[in-house]
């Protein structure tokens, strides 16, 4: 078995690329640049399999707080590292330590299915949501990001979903990388960002448990500056911190996961499909988006950007920010978003986040090859 090879790691600060040496110690990945410099010691435990494409292991390292990740091209490696390492483990290895987990959830599911019966779903649901461990948020997270990416890829096959990956796109993600990783460092919350760009025309942009956020190609296209699509990832952040997107999960497909659960099937087929139905078609209440709304402009204002952006974003693209929410122009709620947008963006004058040459390259993430 691989016990060293070679992959690229990105500091989640700068857009350099670092072409590293990797180690499988007892405990932990050594990652290690030119000079054996030693960058980055990744306990396995702490390891996130980040969406990449085909052919290609994406790792990111929870808690951390820049969006720093290590690519693995080379496939032993990646087998070598998956069997090391538990939350990246695709496998079997892990699954006789899923058996004593499945016995104790089960038995959670018991008691949960009685709070349901005394509170109804929808409050228990609220009451739940802020306390739902990291890793649970993850694991599903990462059930309802595979099942969503499929109902919304229905593009050609020949082309990746993703922007961002092709030789002419890859000045853009690094744009992208530089901007989130200035919004994740403002944001400080526990659960890594995942954001990607993916080929849609909509001018939209999702939030889904455990911190995958999609920003859509009609998005990008039609924001004027960087600002704008600052503003937009800043109150998906919102949603994030706030767990709008597990609350809603657990409100409409809690009970199904609880059953899946309960019936061994754990991944729930059926949980998962009904979960990321939820997720897409889920228009929050007024008072989550209001909220959405207060964490991103907060969060424009630290990070120096301009937080007003957003407001001019939504009064302009006459489609929404989330599915199933059409936002008219005239409409009395984006008048009065935009004006508490506008009331509480900092009265200083915002620095940009993005050189020009980065915008540009933004602009043009899903340019292709
Ligand atoms: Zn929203």
């Amino acid at each position: 078995m691989a016990k060293s090879g070679h992959g690229v790691y990105f500091d989640g600060v700068t857009s350099a690329r670092h072409v590293v040496s990797i180690y499988l110690e007892v405990a932990a990945l050594r990652i290690m640049g030119e000079h054996d410099m030693v960058f980055e010691r990744w306990p396995y435990g702490e390891l996130v399999h980040l969406s990449a494409p085909e052919g290609v292991l994406r790792l990111g390292r929870t808690g951390s707080r820049r969006l720093e990740r290590l690519e693995i091209r080379d496939i032993d490696l990646a087998h070598a590292i998956d069997e090391q390492s538990v939350p990246v483990d695709r496998g079997g290895a892990t699954e006789r330590k899923g058996r004593k987990k499945i016995v104790a959830l089960s038995m959670a599911a018991v008691v949960s299915l009685v709070l349901v019966g005394i509170y109804g779903l929808p409050a228990l649901a609220d009451r739940i949501a802020p306390y739902v461990p990291l890793g649970v948020e993850r694991w599903l997270g990462e059930a309802v990001d595979a099942q969503v990416r499929t109902m919304l890829d229905t593009g050609p096959s020949n082309r990746a979903f993703e922007c961002g990956s092709a030789p002419g796109e890859r000045a853009g993600r690094a744009a992208l990388d530089r901007l989130v990783a200035q919004l994740e460092g403002g944001a400080q919350i526990s659960i890594p960002l995942h954001l990607v760009v993916v080929r849609r025309k909509e001018a939209n942009a999702i939030a889904l448990p455990g911190g995958h956020i999609y920003v859509f190609q009609g998005l990008i296209d039609k924001a004027e500056n960087g600002h704008e699509v600052a503003g937009v990832i800043a109150h998906e952040i919102g949603h994030v911190a706030n767990r709008d997107g597990t609350r809603a999960v657990l409100q409409t497909a809690g009970l199904s996961f609880l059953f899946g659960i309960l019936l061994g099937d754990f991944v729930g087929g059926g949980a998962v499909v009904i979960a990321a139905k939820t997720v897409l078609n889920a228009s929050y209440s007024r008072e989550a988006e209001a909220a959405a709304d207060r964490y991103g402009v907060a969060l424009m204002n630290t990070v120096g950007g301009d937080a007003r952006a957003l407001g001019a974003f939504l009064t302009r693209v006459s489609g929404a920010t989330h599915p199933g929410v059409k936002i008219l122009l005239d409409h009395p709620e984006t008048k009065e978003r935009v004006a508490a947008i506008d009331a509480a963006a900092s009265k200083s004058s915002p620095r940009p986040l993005l050189s020009a040459e980065e915008w540009s390259a933004l602009k043009r993430i899903c340019s292709g090859p």
